[in-house]
């Protein structure tokens, strides 16, 4: 096994980066990650490494024939299913405190010493053992034994092992099957960008991942844990119900600022066909740049001309008569203001209930909150202000 990579001697001299190579270096990110310049070759494994790093690899391949051969060899390391593995203690003890500690209490013939790895498949013990060696792995060796592999680099103290797998979790090995076994890993081996990831794709993805052995199993094992995911899940369908009504709300809020926007402008530019009696508007024909603008002339055709004129007469007259309280209502000057009746509303208004002046005033704040504006704003104000452009 192992050893298959082999990378093209390139010129320039080794580097610190060649040096500290005996790291595992992280594998490729979906987007290309910048670097420095130096020219990044993609290694068997998936892992990069810098160009000009040749003698590290060399230095790689050495360890790798160091674990294959076992020259010289002087642990066994034992697994359930029957597994022998050999190794040195030097290594094993350099690259994990647990073991090394393990090794000191090790029973042994001679200089032979023994020790079990339990819980685990003799191949995945394999894939871990060789990575203490070279920090290497393969591709589908990472597929199919990542789950022992975050375990067994958490119980042997590994870091970097660790890092890898939780990058190749979070990089695509993530799935439906597994995930909710990596959860709770995660929260075994306090993993918390990786709890965190895994929380998210079972929320996301609920319905398929409760129909998972993982899940009958967890359910089995952690009701509790089952019980809080349950939960969590209530609560982000309360949050997403919350946000799309609050969404819907202030896009009701926007109409009515808008349409107070559009209601001055007409009143006080004209448009298209509607407007003021003392000003040729027609011949301002540019496109106009209020939304509502449309929709509210013909409201205002319909106010013209209809038979029920009353407020609670039809209801496009009574919306007519509610955005024209609501105008005066926002209206700063009404002597100065074209829209009609801004004055008579100002006067009601003085006489309003307590409940009503509330009602009212809620609804204004509501409104000026939908374009975060605050203070006394005019309606009536030139067509030009930034308060009143119709920003999204
Ligand atoms: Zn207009
Ligand atoms: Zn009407
Ligand atoms: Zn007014």
């Amino acid at each position: 096994m192992g050893k298959k990579e082999t990378i093209r001697k390139q010129s320039p001299p080794p580097t610190r980066q060649g040096i500290n190579n005996h790291y595992p270096t992280p594998p490729p990110l979906p987007v290309k990650a910048p670097n420095d310049g130096r020219k990044v070759l993609l290694l068997k494994n998936g892992s990069t490494t810098t160009a000009n790093n040749c003698a590290s690899t060399t230095a790689m391949d050495l360890w790798d024939r160091l674990f294959d051969g076992g020259y010289r060899a002087d642990v066994t390391i034992k697994t359930d299913d029957g597994g022998i593995i050999y190794a040195h203690a030097s290594v094993l003890g350099m690259a994990s405190p647990v073991l090394r500690g393990m090794l000191k209490s090790a029973k042994g013939y001679g200089q032979k010493k023994s020790i079990s790895i339990h819980g685990v498949h003799q191949d995945a013990v394999r894939v871990f053992t060789r990575f203490l060696y070279s920090s290497r792995y393969e591709n589908e060796e990472m597929k199919e034994f990542v789950v022992p592999l975050l375990v067994m680099s958490h119980a042997y103290n590994v870091p970097s092992l660790k890092r890898v797998c939780e990058e190749q979790l979070e990089h695509g090995l993530l799935n439906l099957e597994n995930v909710v076994d990596i959860f709770q890993l995660s929260l075994l081996c306090n993993a918390p960008r990786l709890t965190l990831m895994s929380h998210r794709m079972i929320l996301k993805n609920f319905k398929a991942v409760v129909a998972t052995e993982g899940w009958r199993s967890m359910r089995n094992s952690h009701p509790g844990l089952e019980k809080e995911l349950l939960e969590s899940m209530i609560e982000d369908e309360n949050n997403q119900r919350e946000k799309i009504r609050k969404s819907k709300e202030r896009k009701i809020y926007l109409e009515l600022f808008e349409a107070m926007e559009a209601l001055v402008h007409i009143c006080r530019d004209g448009c298209r066909t509607i407007g003021p009696h003392d000003k040729d508007f027609t011949q301002n024909q540019a496109p106009c740049k209020y939304r509502a603008c449309k929709g509210l002339e013909l409201l205002v055709r319909h106010f013209a001309g209809c038979k029920l004129r009353v407020p609670g007469g039809c209801i496009h007259c009574k919306r007519m008569w509610q955005l024209l309280e609501l105008h005066s209502r926002l209206c700063a000057d009404s002597n100065a203001c074209r829209v009609p009746l801004c004055r008579n509303f100002k006067e009601k208004i003085k006489k309003q209930s307590k409940k009503d002046e509330m009602k009212w005033k809620l609804l204004v704040k509501k409104i000026l909150g939908t374009k975060r504006i605050g203070g006394n704003v005019s309606f009536i104000v030139s067509s030009n202000s930034n308060s009143l452009e119709l920003a999204t």
